[in-house]
């Protein structure tokens, strides 16, 4: 009796712990749903049928007064009900996941291009909707089981099936280029072939992705025709080598040159394999250093045109591949020979222009003794006559002749000295002369001038000005000397005069400002920069107003140029000129005795 009662016990403690286990299974299924966020795969209606046995079961237990079962069952209906809850919260979640659940497989079937799979016997096993639709099929059923041989012409299913044993055998995976027909249309392919393999990794077939490339390969190729005909026709010679010295292309012009009737041919020779253009000892040293050291160069190269030597024009760069490395070399060379020759008769002419130039020059130079001498005695015997007569009319008469000899004696000094000075004869002096006496000396030399003209004539000397200079008093006194003459002949009414100023002065060098100022006609400003070229006059020699012959400012230009100075040109407030002379000269060391001296 005692072991039936333990027995009893026994089972209703079991029954308790199977009816609290039964409850906990609802609790994973929930678990799971919570953290999924989604109840896929899980049926309402069979936890809505759990939960209305155990309602039932309950319902039983309640009348039956059996606790323990109606307890266990209300538990079992709580995690269930939990489970049923998450199923009813997450469901319009799971609905609008459906919508955009896709299985692998669909995205397979969708891809565009042609993706396809085949056993170890190259038997179709199944491919992408497109695939099967290009071959104008009308299911993936009716694709299974064929052979390339059912899909393609022999000759195309041969060499497809070449590569597919080769990938099925390598285990390597190959990209090759298909040309197949489809609907009766060749189409080219670029297919990557890759072996299939299982989940040990063991081959068990082909997969193959087969993209069109027929239209970007035609666009590609007119490009490259485009290409060619551009550089066919580009003007000049153009040619491209490899790094060895091969040609790989020209331009029309080039293969022209060479004497050949297409492009074509240049290409695989070398220069000295067509030396009779081009001349390999000259071309294929300067090739190298393209090559080798990546320069771009520039030069006149020479070649034999139609048997006559030419000189082309050339500018050769590297070629590059695409990573930017040296592979070869791009040269456009221009025919020149004739612009070389029309440049050398230019270079001649000019040369036996100068040396005519020089000729006459000399000659001129050569001539004056032979000028000067006649007039001389002319001008000589004319000023003896005239101081010999004293008939008045007679008296005047041969005066004219002596000025107007006088004034042609000195036309013709000044032409010589012009020569003298151009032709470089005239030495550049560097001795001690005293700036004092200079200016008088001119001063006195120009005065008779200036009184004829009746014009004020006037000197003034910075008393800061030492006596005693070092430099060139030759080419001084003659750029004051045209400077006061012009101002004289350029002056009708009021003054011509001469300042000399110190501008600043070291223990060694001194510098001199001479300003010849006139009341004259004066000079526009912007003829200023013409009146020091070599016979440049603003008012023309025959107008004879104002005779001359533009050599003198040219001469002052020389002269300043050489010896280091400077000239302005300005205008004073009456309309006349000012022209300002700058010379340095050197400090002599007598000028520092006397003043230590004193
Ligand atoms: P030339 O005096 O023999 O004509 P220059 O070379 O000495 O030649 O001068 C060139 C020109 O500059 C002159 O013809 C004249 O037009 C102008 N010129 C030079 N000096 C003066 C000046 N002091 N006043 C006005 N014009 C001048």
């Amino acid at each position: 009796m005692l072991t039936i009662e333990f027995l009893k016990n026994i089972i209703e403690i079991t029954f308790g712990f199977a009816l609290f286990i039964n409850a906990l299974l609802f609790v994973p299924q929930a678990v799971r749903i919570f953290r999924e966020k989604s109840a896929i795969g899980v049926s309402l209606l069979t936890f809505l049928g759990f939960l209305l046995i155990q309602f039932i079961i309950v319902l039983h237990g309640i009348i039956h007064q059996d606790f323990p079962l109606m307890i266990g069952y209300l538990l079992s209906m709580l995690s269930c009900g939990l489970v049923v809850m998450l199923i009813l919260f997450y469901r319009s979640n799971d609905k609008k996941m459906a919508e955009n659940h896709i299985s692998l497989e669909e995205i397979v079937a969708q891809l565009p291009e042609h993706i396809y799979w085949k056993d170890k016997n190259c038997i179709c096993l199944g491919s992408n909707t497109n695939n099967w639709k290009d071959f104008g099929l009308g299911s993936l059923a009716e694709f299974k089981g064929k052979t390339d041989y059912d899909l393609f012409t022999k000759e195309e299913a041969d060499h497809i099936r070449l590569v597919d044993e080769e990938v099925m055998r390598t285990g390597q995976m190959k990209t090759v280029e298909e040309k197949i027909t489809l609907n009766g249309k060749t189409t080219l392919y670029l297919s990557h072939k890759l072996p299939l393999k299982n989940k040990y990794q063991d081959i068990i077939g082909i997969l193959g992705v087969s993209v069109n490339v027929t239209k970007a390969k035609q666009e590609t190729e007119n490009r490259l025709a485009m290409l060619e005909n551009v550089i066919a026709v580009m003007p000049g010679n153009v040619y491209w080598m490899n790094k060895e010295g091969v040609y790989l292309g020209c331009n029309d012009n080039q293969a022209r040159a060479i004497g050949f009737s297409s492009r074509d041919q240049i290409i695989g020779k070398r220069n000295s394999e067509i030396s009779g253009f081009l001349i390999p000892e000259v071309l294929d040293p300067i090739n190298e250093e393209i090559m080798n050291f990546g320069k771009t160069i520039i030069t006149e190269e020479p070649a034999i045109l139609n048997g006559v030597s030419a000189t082309y024009l050339s500018h050769k760069v590297p070629l590059l591949n695409g990573k930017g490395e040296i592979i070869g070399m791009v040269g456009v060379s221009v025919d020149i020979t004739d612009r070389k020759k029309a440049e050398n008769d230019l270079k001649r002419a000019k040369e036996t222009a100068v040396t005519a130039n020089k000729a006459k020059t000399e000659f001129l130079y050569n001539m004056r003794h032979d000028l000067r001498t006649p007039f001389s005695g002319i001008l000589g015997v004319a000023e003896l006559l005239e101081n010999s007569e004293e008939d008045p009319q007679k008296k005047k008469t041969l005066g004219y002749i002596t000025q107007a000899s006088q004034v042609l004696l000195d036309q013709l000094n000044q032409i010589f000295e012009f020569i003298h000075s151009e032709n470089g004869q005239l030495p550049i002096l560097e001795k001690q002369f005293n700036l004092h006496q200079l200016i008088s000396n001119t001063f006195k030399m120009m005065k008779p001038a200036a009184k004829n003209k009746s014009l004020k004539f006037t000197s003034e000397l910075d008393e800061k000005i030492p006596q005693l200079f070092i430099g060139d008093d030759v080419r001084t006194q003659r750029i004051l000397i045209n400077l006061i003459s012009n101002s004289i002949k350029f002056t009708e009414n009021g003054y011509v005069k001469l300042l000399t100023k110190l501008v600043k002065r070291d223990d060694k060098n001194i510098l001199i400002e001479f300003i010849v100022e006139d009341s004259g006609i004066g000079i526009p400003e912007e003829k200023r920069n013409l009146i020091f070229e070599q016979f440049n006059r603003l008012t023309s020699s025959y107008s004879g107003i104002y005779p001359g012959k533009g050599l003198g400012l040219r001469m002052v230009k020389k002269f300043l140029d050489e010896i280091n100075g400077e000239v302005q040109v300005e205008s004073n407030h009456s309309g006349g000129s000012i022209f300002k002379v700058f010379i340095p000269f050197k400090q002599s060391l007598l000028n520092n005795l006397e003043a230590s001296a004193c």
